[in-house]
């Protein structure tokens, strides 16, 4: 199909819930992706930071395939290798005890809000719980998600949402403790908020609300679908911040491609779902699992957290001197590694859709960031390449 064929069906049959960009993608090589015509992209957007192990993995695809092979499909009523070795290296890698696979990472979300309330129903023997996100947090498009979401234009038109839900700032403590009622049973929050505009979390501030959750036994969830699976250097930012939440939530580069995300739990919590409180009948089936398994094995055999680490602290060197360079346009640079993000003064949607012209893939964070969420695998050659494409689409 031509490319200007393949936009104008898809705009009469899809729902317009996307601004897409003009592009229509064939295929994907390492972290260069390639549109209908063969010309070619080098991406750092990673698909939403999916795309932890870049495009095209051999020994994944083999993983996919075996596993299609063999079988796809169980329901969660019988046991499966690929799934209880998905659920091994999960909690190791996370410090978690036991995890539920879900099929995105607003589902993760919805679980570990069912997760947390049943906890405190438990505790409580009471149905009246509440729960404190932050203002500019993004928790996925789902009723239970959006009602956490701190986005109020995200938030309004859905209404009425799951109630008893109250906004805090991120990065203000005190904010918090004003909150806290004996009806709180947890307090939801992005280590590192994305989609807000990359702001990461405050050593300072995580470890206060952590101390606060301790002293009254409210649980803490760290929702890790974008700046987990070593985005930040660590397999996930809060080991990076030296604090441990009590259920974590993770999705997009869990699979690199394959629609799957995750909430985990320490024991004591894990152990307030029973039999009957919750399910999905494709969440981690075999073949998500097959990809989840071998994505941690892939982080391991590349060594994607040292590179993480390596290019991370260049990409940060780079985008500091892009910064200073143009500092009657750039406002600020955040972030942390591979999940950093330059503050315009402007709109940025025009430069992003210039870097495509100019063969480079970024996304935009709200109106004024732009977001840069290479594939781990990315080399301080692709870093300098992008600001190269960067420079010329200004
Ligand atoms: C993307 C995202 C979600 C939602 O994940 P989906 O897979 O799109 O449902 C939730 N939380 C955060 C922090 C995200 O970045």
């Amino acid at each position: 199909m031509e490319t200007n064929e393949v936009m104008e069906r898809a705009e009469k049959v899809l729902m317009h819930t996307y601004g897409r960009y003009p592009l229509v993608l064939d295929h994907g090589e390492g972290m260069y992706l390639y549109d209908n015509d063969g010309k070619e992209y080098l991406d750092f957007a990673a698909g939403i930071g999916v795309f932890a192990i870049g495009y095209n993995n051999p020994d994944y695809n083999a993983a996919l395939i075996e596993q299609i092979g063999k079988l796809t499909h169980t329901s969660n009523y019988y046991y499966n290798v690929p799934s209880t070795l998905a659920a091994e290296k999960f909690t190791k890698a996370s410090g978690m005890d036991r995890v539920f696979f879900t099929n995105s990472g607003t589902e993760a979300v919805e679980g570990a809000i069912k997760l947390a309330r049943k906890y405190y129903y438990n505790k409580k023997k009471k149905a009246d719980s509440e729960i404190i996100a932050m203002n500019h947090s993004f928790h996925g498009r789902t009723m239970g998600a959006v009602a956490v979401t701190g986005t109020e234009s995200y938030r309004i038109p859905f209404e009425p949402l799951i109630g008893n839900v109250k906004f805090a700032e991120y990065n203000d403590l005190q904010s918090v403790k004003d909150l806290v009622t004996d009806k709180t049973a947890a307090i939801i929050m992005e280590t590192l908020q994305g989609e807000g505009g990359i702001h990461p979390a405050t050593c300072e501030f995580l470890k206060g609300v952590r101390k606060l959750c301790d002293e009254k036994d409210i649980l803490l969830i760290l929702d890790e679908v974008q700046c987990g699976m070593g985005r930040t250097g660590k397999m996930f930012a809060y080991q990076s911040l030296g604090v441990t939440p009590d259920i974590v939530t993770c999705a997009k580069g869990l699979g690199s491609g394959v629609p799957v995300g995750a909430f985990g739990a320490k024991e004591r919590v894990a152990t307030a779902l029973v039999p009957g409180d919750h399910g999905s009948t494709y969440g981690g089936n075999p073949f998500v699992c097959a990809a989840v398994s071998k994505v941690f094995d892939i982080f391991e055999e590349k060594n994607l957290l040292e590179n993480a680490n390596v290019v991370g602290d260049y990409l940060w060197e780079k985008l500091e001197e892009f910064a200073k360079k143009h500092s009657d346009i750039v406002v600020d640079h955040r972030g942390m590694k591979m999940m950093q993000g330059l503050e315009f003064k402007n709109d940025v949607h025009d430069t992003v859709k210039r870097g495509m012209d100019n063969g480079l893939i970024t996304i935009a964070a709200g109106a004024n960031v732009i977001r840069f969420l290479p594939p781990l695998i990315a080399e301080k050659k692709h870093v300098d390449e992008m600001i190269e494409k960067l420079e010329k689409s200004l």
